[in-house]
């Protein structure tokens, strides 16, 4: 690591080289390097006081003026080096590939709100800005990361996937995301979802049956900077009780039925929305409206979920 003593100890070493090499000065004559009239007279640019006597350097000395040119010369060539030799941090920071890989992301992840999102037809605005703002490629695992920003889901492990972009937009947008809403998520998973949610409001829940998943789908949520998602460990089929109502309901695994807990901790006039239907096969995503004692479901598209799993009982 290089920092600024290092620095400066090099410098004067590099200086201390200098002065021990007079054959080397005197086979390059000063004059050789620059008219003398081409620069400024050393009073000009420092007391005089300040400069050593050329006639101190060597037998045939580097005037003063040559010396002033070389010094900047030489700062440069010592932090240029000491940027490859060394990580140093103010150096480092300018041509970091962090920073050339973020705005690498940000382009793939602003042509996947384009392209898969917009142009399917998603146009609730917090629901797009959620999507342009969620770094994807931190709730996947490394060995995905390139494959971050594709048209579909990808694994995450323990047989689990994260959803494609789309259908998470999709999701999102049905429920109506608005920042007074309390949500609840059923399949943590990665976080991603939750994320994308926590984007809109600060009041996400989020329940995960995976032990293992739900620690880290904490984690990516937590590096990723969303804080005050609260996630459980537990079989989602139960909800969570103590902070129900929810005003919404997110399911991302498909169940056979519609689970009544889940139901009953919708709010009045609450939404829910669920794939239902056989694992492994082609599921509906339904939409559940609760108005009082009325409940209605909605039929909206097929599409393919990992299963909603029971905890033995
Ligand atoms: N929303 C997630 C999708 C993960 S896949 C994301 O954005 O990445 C669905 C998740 O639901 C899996 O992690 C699975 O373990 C979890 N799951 C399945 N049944 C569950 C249940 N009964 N309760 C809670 N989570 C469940």
């Amino acid at each position: 690591m290089l920092n600024h003593t290092d620095f400066h100890t090099d410098l004067s070493a590099s200086i201390l080289w200098m002065r021990e090499q007079p054959a080397k000065a005197s086979a390059a004559p000063a004059s050789a390097l620059a008219p003398a009239s081409a620069l400024a007279p050393a009073s000009a640019l420092a007391p005089a006081s300040a400069l050593a006597p050329a006639s101190a350097l060597a037998p045939a000395p580097l005037s003063a003026p040559a010396l002033l040119l070389l010094l900047p010369l030489l700062l440069c060539f010592v932090m240029f080096a000491g940027a490859f030799v060394t990580p140093n941090p103010v150096l480092a920071a300018v041509i970091a590939p962090d920073d050339e890989d973020e705005e690498r992301y940000r382009r793939l992840r602003e042509q996947m709100v384009e392209r898969q999102i917009i142009a399917r037809g998603v146009d609730d605005r917090p629901t797009i800005r959620a999507m342009r703002n969620v770094p994807r490629h931190k709730f996947v695992r490394p060995a995905e990361q390139r494959r971050a920003y594709l048209d579909g889901p990808l694994p995450i492990g323990y047989g689990q996937t994260i959803s494609q972009p789309y259908i998470v937009a999709y999701m999102t947008q049905l429920i109506n995301p608005r920042p007074d809403m309390k949500v609840l998520e059923i399949g943590t998973g990665s976080g991603y979802q939750a994320a994308v949610l926590a984007e809109i409001t600060d009041q996400v829940f989020t329940i995960e049956i995976i032990e293992e998943l739900g620690d880290w789908g904490e984690q990516n949520l937590r590096n990723a900077g969303y804080d005050k998602v609260q996630v459980k460990r537990a079989d989602g089929y139960h909800g969570w009780e103590e902070h129900a109502p929810f005003d919404a309901i997110v399911v991302t695994a498909a169940a056979d039925h519609i689970p009544p807990p889940l139901v009953e901790q919708l709010r009045d006039g609450g939404i829910m929305v669920i794939p239902v239907g056989s694992p492994f096969r082609t599921q509906n995503l339904m939409l559940v409206q609760k108005r009082g004692e009325d409940i209605r479901t909605r039929n909206l598209m097929p599409v393919r979920f990992v299963p909603f799993t029971r905890e033995e009982e």
